[in-house]
């Protein structure tokens, strides 16, 4: 049989195949195979939508709390949902029999392709093609194509593509399956079907277009009704084509998007579906031209790393106004679609460096919510703003206060009321994008603003101990969840610290650098000198416990707690709990969830020696369970500053392939957000070297056994850098068009300044 898709596919190295059907594997390929534009979010689902699939399909930012224990990311009815029925038979999975299957996922392009060939109850078989790609190009656009050929005998099929409307949230703990939408209107025109529903707490409109293009014999026409027949002969061929649009308006009065769809629809499919489909091809080939890594020496790596940047690519969002990424991206409904550290500290270095606007739009998310984090501070009794642990819609703070814990029982929360280093992280995050691109105007409207109120929260939440003379932070939880209520975490005592010291030294900067703006924002604000003073005064006086020996204590008694020590980690980087400890005990134990003091002297590389961060990895490591998807490739990343790199790529290998190797089970629930963006930085931070020290790029690479080379892009104060890195050379160049540019760099512990749009090659002597 033909294979009509081939055309569109790229090299083998850019696909993840599934060769198989296997009904217990579903849901996590629906999350391996998701596609998205960073505005829609559609789970990789067989288009027949066979019995316990789980379709999803989500738009970046829409929640809703309706039955619900907190608001959470709404599933909306479900476009890809194509019935083809013949004799009776339902030609999908799980209906009829499957002679042969192979489903592909090309991350180069963002396609999915399948050829399945199945046999009906009477020994007849059919062949089914189909693509489907949720457009780059235009974010409104899903499309999807479909071939099918009676191989044995002439068929009748009744074709039945509707929007599936009894798509529901699933239900965690006891709230049951809950539907978050409500239908409004369902209707026909010529060339196609329009949908509107909305959702049921905020009201906001989603609306639907929807045309099928039967083409038999090169005669095309639509399908005017839900179910349309096709007589084909045995070998005689229909390709069937589908376009749906998608648009949402969060304007409650907004009576209708019914005319904005159909003339979207029509231009759509005057357009066609080829012209779709290279257009949007074109655009993943301007998204991996920016954004590929190749590492010669390390094709497995390579791909397993593709398969991460992939899943970032198509939850990022460059297009004007806001946009952040949820803990398992838009592919699934774990963690309800809520916001965390994830998004800052883990994932968004990867677009900081390759989509900076994506980056932005995240930062953006986080500063339209200001106003709720003043008020989160407020109600708490602290000043400035206090970011929600886990974010949604409104920025109001919506973390549940019932969840299962990894053995299945119920546990109450609480670290919407303690992990407070959120507000931290999220300023170290607009630290890190201002420090890479340099976007002052950023600053200006937003990032000055944040980094102040949340420096004032900092001031008002440390407690001034009079007795020793030195700021404490008390009653927290840090990045190890398993302790918690504990005092001065070393995680959060100095991301505090650092979060106050910025807010003195951008006060500094803002006022000799714009002086007008400051006086604004001062008084917008309320911000007085005196109170800028305190934020020199205080952060030497936050408490951090580091021993003579350069161990650090992850908060006060941690070493006096039961000591567990970790074996065989060589073999078995993501050691269980040992049995002997009970899960709700853990926390009178040394045993760590994930990386937390390992993970300060990551982000703060360079304010600590190698000793230091030796002396602590080994420490930690030897007591840390990982039973966060965040741990893993942190460690390969702090392993590999300390030349460790046998344990580095123990742990990079876990990360990388965390979702491709369903290791922690969850899957099915959606993709590891974080671990897709830390492998990414695990890679280059960690084995490529690529690190800001004093706020200019460094590289000193430190590859993995059998990596040659390593080679990507970056982007850096707007200029656009292209490298190859090997252990002992460095292949750089930049590029700009103002000549008079120079780059700041260290290579190899030495520095330079760089002429634009030259190669330049360095060598560790
Ligand atoms: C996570 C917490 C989270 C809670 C509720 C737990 O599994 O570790 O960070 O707040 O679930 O969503
Ligand atoms: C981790 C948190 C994380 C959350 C969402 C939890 O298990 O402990 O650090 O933010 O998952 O990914």
């Amino acid at each position: 049989m033909k294979d009509y898709f081939a055309k569109y596919r790229s090299e083998d190295e850019w696909l993840l195949k599934e060769n198989k059907w296997d009904k217990k594997l579903q849901a996590s390929m629906e999350s391996q195979f998701a596609l998205g534009n960073g505005f829609i979010g559609s789970r990789g689902i067989l288009e027949e939508v066979p019995f316990d699939a789980r379709p999803g399909t989500y738009i970046a930012g829409l929640y809703d709390k309706t039955g619900a224990q907190v608001p959470e990311l709404v599933n909306l009815p479900n476009p890809v949902n194509l019935r083809i029925i013949a004799g009776g038979e339902l030609v999908g999975a799980g209906t009829m029999d499957i002679l042969e299957h192979k489903r592909i996922l090309d991350m180069r392009h963002g396609l999915i392709t399948r050829h399945t060939v199945f046999q009906n109850s009477h020994k007849k078989r059919f062949d089914y093609q189909s693509i489907r790609f949720v457009s780059m190009r235009n974010r409104h656009i899903i499309a999807m194509q479909v071939y099918i050929t009676p191989l044995d005998e002439g068929a009748t099929l009744t074709v039945e593509n509707l929007l599936d409307l009894s798509v529901t949230n699933v239900g965690f703990l006891t709230e049951g399956n809950k539907k978050h939408f409500r239908i409004e209107n369902v209707s026909r025109f010529d060339t196609g079907e329009y949908l509107s529903v909305r959702t049921l707490e905020k009201n906001i409109l989603v609306a639907y277009g929807k045309s099928l293009i039967v083409e038999k014999n090169g005669n095309k026409r639509f399908a005017k009704d839900v179910t349309t027949q096709v007589r084909l002969k045995k070998n005689q061929t229909i390709c069937l084509t589908s376009i749906f649009s998608i648009f949402t308006a969060e304007n409650k009065n907004k009576a209708s998007l019914k005319g904005v769809v159909k003339g979207f629809l029509k231009k759509s499919i005057n357009l066609g579906f080829e012209r779709m489909l290279k257009e949007h091809i074109a655009k993943w080939d301007k998204l991996w031209t920016a954004s590929d890594i190749k590492i010669k020496g390390g094709k497995e790596a390579e791909k397993s790393l593709r398969f991460n940047m992939y899943h970032l690519l198509i939850c990022g969002r460059e297009g004007n106004g806001e946009s952040s990424i949820g803990a398992k991206t838009l592919s699934g409904e774990g963690y309800r679609g809520h916001i965390f550290w994830d998004a800052e500290i883990f994932i968004m270095p990867f677009f900081i460096y390759n989509r900076p606007k994506a980056a932005k739009n995240m930062l953006l998310y986080r500063y339209n919510r200001l106003d709720k984090a003043r008020q989160i501070a407020e109600s708490r009794g602290y000043k400035g703003a206090m970011f929600p642990w886990e974010s949604a819609g409104t920025g109001d703070e919506t973390t549940p206060a019932w969840a299962k814990n990894f053995d299945g029982s119920l546990i109450q929360i609480r670290t919407h009321e303690m992990e407070h280093h959120i507000t931290a992280d999220i300023i170290y995050g607009v630290y890190k994008y201002y420090i890479a691109t340099r976007d002052e105007n950023f600053m200006l409207k937003y990032g000055f603003e944040m980094i102040f109120e949340t420096a004032r929260f900092w001031a008002s939440r440390v407690e001034y101990n009079a007795k020793i003379k030195r700021f404490e932070i008390n009653h927290v939880i840090g990045p190890d969840e398993f302790h918690e209520d504990v005092d001065n975490n070393a995680y959060t005592n100095y991301m505090a610290r650092f979060n106050i010291l910025l807010g003195y030294g951008m006060c500094q900067k803002m006022r000799r650098a714009y002086p007008r703006e400051f006086q604004q924002l001062s008084k917008k604000i309320n911000l007085k000198m005196s109170e800028v003073k305190a934020w020199k005064t205080i952060p030497p006086k936050i408490y951090f416990n580091i021993k003579k020996d350069g161990l650090i204590e992850q908060f006060d008694g941690f070493f006096r707690k039961k000591k567990v020590i970790l074996k065989n980690l060589d073999k078995n980087p993501i050691p269980d709990i040992p049995r002997a400890i009970k899960l709700k005990d853990v926390g009178k134990t040394q045993l760590v969830k994930q990386a937390d003091v390992v993970m300060l002297l990551y982000l703060f590389s360079d304010n600590f020696s190698e000793s230091i961060k030796k002396k602590n990895f080994y420490y930690y490591f030897r007591r840390t369970v990982h039973k966060s998807s965040l741990s893993a490739a942190v460690h390969a990343a702090m392993a590999s500053e300390i030349g460790d790199l046998k344990a580095a790529y123990r742990y990079f290998d876990v990360a990388a392939n965390m979702d491709l190797s369903l290791a922690y089970g969850n899957t099915s629930d959606g993709m590891h957000a974080a671990s897709l963006g830390v492998t990414w930085q695990a890679a280059i931070h960690g084995f490529a070297g690529v690190r800001i020290v004093n706020e200019t790029l460094s590289i000193s690479p430190a590859l993995p056994q059998g990596w040659e080379e390593i080679s990507f892009c970056l982007k850096w104060h707007g200029y656009n850098l292209r490298l190859i890195v090997r252990n002992d050379k460095v292949t750089l160049r930049f590029s700009s068009k103002r000549k008079s540019n120079r780059l700041k760099i260290k290579v190899f512990d030495r520095a330079y300044k760089l002429e634009p749009n030259k190669e330049v090659i360095f060598y560790d002597r």
